[in-house]
């Protein structure tokens, strides 16, 4: 342990102005120090402190800088002066990310930058589970993915976990999650226990929406919403470059704003709710008024049958692509709404539903220049995103990196 720590574990701003350093140095790649000055607007000295004692703790390193300038680094060395600058060390930690679905469970492993270094994916029938067995197989999981990311366990220095449902990530409690059969689970506490690493929970859109701030649409956006298409459908919004968080720690629940009065029946127990018409059980219970469907309890046949519906629209079936077309309609007005009450920059749809896109998307842009002002609709184009749980669970590794704090535990 360094000589003072304990004195920094009780200073939050010292605390803070570390963070900010590296994370701007994670957003920068490499910076000299004075550019690191002037892009945290800390003083020279807290810079030169800060940066010595990251670089004791080899949480960064010194590199040759990029010549600012066409011919700058000739006259640097010329001087015998050449431009240090500073980057994050790579290998500095590793962190592994989780996410936790119905049907399966993805794993990634990635090193202090973010580099992903493996991703493994097991079945799982996460469905109204104890707690205690969703937990095996995710520490099944965890175990292969480590070991495919050729690090060992003991060399994590914490997990994120997607988890789909209400989720208080500061507390580490799940209130309520379609995969777990108790309704109230202190689930970051229980797998930390076990697998003897910190363990950071959230909700799985959140995850999805980190994922997009830290390696896919949203870096360097500092207003966007991410709406994603699963099990159920869940939003996670950056306003002002920070995730947006209600004061009980839960995400935004787009998937719970009704949009038809005493409309068709949701999971949460209400009606007229978006997701009821979105979700892959809502396009299961529709097919199924045309003819049965098989295994709709099970959740990994209920997947697979969500597939076969989907197949069906490609090969023609008028039925299922009207069903879409209807799923769409809805989803375009409830955008509408979002844009309309965020004004975000982007907008971006992800998870397993976008797969039906073809079918639901044309009816969507229909219903979002219908009923979008006029002025935001120009400004906040809506892209689909190709979808992959490893995303997601890259997005549970960042939340990781976001809280890791140094000098590291062992
Ligand atoms: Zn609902």
């Amino acid at each position: 342990m360094v000589t003072g720590e304990p004195e920094r574990v009780l200073d939050p701003v010292g605390r803070f102005n570390r963070r900010r350093v590296i994370d701007t140095l994670r957003i920068a790649g490499r910076m000299a120090r004075v550019e690191l000055t002037a892009a945290t607007g800390l003083s020279p000295a807290t810079v030169t402190a800060i940066t010595a004692e990251l670089l004791r703790a080899g949480v960064i390193e010194e590199t040759a800088a990029e010549p600012a300038l066409e011919g700058a680094e000739e006259v640097e060395v010329r001087r015998g002066r050449p431009r240090v600058a500073l980057q994050l060390r790579p290998d500095a930690a590793y962190v592994a990310g989780v996410k936790i679905s119905m049907h399966q469970i993805a794993v990634t492993v990635t090193n202090f930058t973010g580099d992903l270094l493996g991703s493994e994916i097991i079945e799982a029938r996460a469905s109204r589970r104890p707690a205690a067995e969703v937990a095996d197989w995710l520490e099944t999981a965890l175990r292969q993915g480590v070991a495919s990311a050729g690090v060992r366990l003991s060399d994590i220095q914490g997990v994120g976990m997607a988890l789909p449902g209400f989720i208080d990530g500061e507390a580490g409690v799940c209130h309520w999650s379609p995969v777990f059969e108790e309704p109230l689970t202190p689930f970051a506490e229980l797998m930390s226990v076990r697998l003897g690493r910190p363990v950071f929970i959230d909700n799985d859109a959140n995850l999805a929406t980190l994922a997009e701030q830290w390696f896919g649409a949203g870096k360097g956006i500092p207003n966007f919403v991410v709406v994603t298409i699963e099990h159920g459908v869940g939003m996670g919004a950056v306003i002002g470059g920070r995730l947006l968080r209600g004061a009980r720690g839960f995400g935004a629940e787009f998937g719970h704003t009704k949009i038809q009065r005493s409309g068709a029946l949701c999971r949460c127990g209400q009606r007229g709710c978006i997701e009821a018409y979105l979700a892959d059980y809502a396009i299961l219970r529709e097919a199924s008024t045309r003819a049965p469907v098989e295994g709709v309890s099970d959740p990994v046949l209920a997947h697979q049958a969500w597939r076969r519906l989907l197949e069906a629209a490609h090969a023609g079936d008028m039925g299922m692509r009207e069903i879409y077309a209807r799923a769409g309609e809805i989803l375009g007005v409830g955008l509408a709404n979002l844009i309309n009450v965020f004004g975000p920059e982007l907008v971006t749809l992800t998870g397993a539903g976008v797969a039906a896109s073809p079918f639901f998307e044309p009816a969507m842009r229909e219903a979002l220049a219908l009923n979008t002002l006029s002025a935001s609709a120009d400004q906040a184009p809506v892209i689909i995103r190709p979808n992959a749980d490893s995303v997601w669970a890259h997005g549970a590794a960042a939340l990781v990196l976001e809280r890791l704090d140094f000098p590291l535990a062992s």
